[in-house]
């Protein structure tokens, strides 16, 4: 990567949060199982609280909204949201104050996971019952309409806020996983590692849109492959194309002519019925890794792009003897919410 790349990303703001570089390492009893080098990347201690993949992206939204002096910060998500989570805590640390909105079916009687620890952050949180038959991801984002009012209000008392998007899923967050792209391959690099394959669960498309820019920046020939966790918004694809141009003008690099959205592979085969709802094959890949390995994935996210992973290599889309680098993005608090999420893990 060239020095100018590397002073552009050095000259936008940031606020320290996380506990970086996040551990890479070899999941030695999965790998000799299947014949495939696995390791991880574990974004899940990225730090505080309880970690997750927003914590890279956090870096530079808090920044952002501190240039623009802003009191008050607002996010979105579903009821064990890990962004809203992590937007909170990332929050409190620099004096900011949370607003959360989530989507529910009906208005929680108890406070689980995630929602237990933005409970006792203090957050400010509103519930939004969604539309029928609206999806789970979809409503997330048409939740954006109902902070307007709250935000009008509180800009009306001289309060200045921050609206951030479900998932964190601005170019200037993304940012985060260009970084991220840039520490693993130096991690890989310390180890003489060349790695065929990163794997990962995609939700808003943020960590995706900066793990493709960070391989264009790179020049790298590791194939990216994304795991969906809800249906698909049709526009998903242009709006990470979009995305992934945006983060080159952010920083000097011109990605426009040369980024096909051929790079972007993501399969849809895996979440099952829905966002935040476990299926045989995900819940198969928790029991699993934390049996051979003492690693837990979380129901939404990493469970559902395990489950991916082995299948593929079950199948042979993925060959023996291919390095494999699976990106634990967090979410464990959901591990300790409501049984329909994280599914049958013990009989
Ligand atoms: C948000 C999240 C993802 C997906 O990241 P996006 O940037 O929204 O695509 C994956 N895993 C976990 C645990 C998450 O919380």
């Amino acid at each position: 990567m060239d020095k100018k790349v590397k002073k552009a990303l050095e000259n936008i703001p940031t606020k320290k949060i996380g506990f970086f570089p996040t551990p890479l390492h070899r999941l030695n009893n999965i790998s000799k199982k299947y014949g495939v080098d696995i390791y991880m990347k574990r974004d899940d201690l990225s730090g505080p609280e309880f970690g997750g993949n927003k914590i890279r992206k956090l870096e530079f939204i808090v920044a952002d909204a501190m240039v623009k002096k802003a009191e008050y910060i607002i996010t979105y998500g579903a009821i064990q949201t890990n962004h809203g989570r992590e937007t909170i805590a990332a929050s409190r640390m620099y004096g900011l104050k949370p607003i959360l909105y989530l989507i529910v079916e009906e208005k929680p009687k108890e406070f689980k996971g995630n929602l237990l620890l933005d409970k006792i952050m203090d957050a400010e949180i509103h519930y939004v019952i969604p539309a029928q038959g609206m999806g789970a991801y979809e409503a997330v984002v048409a939740a954006s309409e109902n902070a307007k009012d709250r935000i009008n209000e509180l800009e009306a008392e001289g309060h200045k806020c921050y609206d951030c998007p479900a998932g964190g899923f601005i170019p200037l967050g993304c940012l985060g996983f260009v970084q991220g792209f840039i520490e693993l391959e130096n991690q890989l690099k310390k180890k003489s590692l060349e790695v065929d394959y990163i794997i990962h669960a995609t939700g808003s498309g943020g960590t995706l849109a900066g793990l493709l820019a960070g391989k264009f920046i790179t020049g790298s020939g590791t194939k990216i492959i994304s795991f969906s966790v809800d249906k698909e918004a049709p526009d998903k694809i242009d709006k990470i194309s979009e995305s992934v141009r945006e983060i080159g003008r952010l920083i000097n690099v011109d990605i426009d002519e040369n980024f096909s959205k051929e790079e972007i592979n993501i399969d849809s085969n895996y979440y099952g019925e829905g966002y935040e709802i476990p299926n045989e094959g995900s819940t198969a890949a928790i029991k699993e890794l934390a049996k051979e390995e003492g690693i837990i994935l979380d129901p939404v996210y990493t469970a559902k792009a395990m489950n991916g992973l082995l299948d593929y290599i079950k199948s042979g889309k993925i060959a023996k003897g291919k390095k494999v680098v699976f990106w634990h993005t967090g979410g464990t608090p959901a591990i300790f919410s409501e049984r329909e999420i994280v599914g049958k893990v013990y009989d």
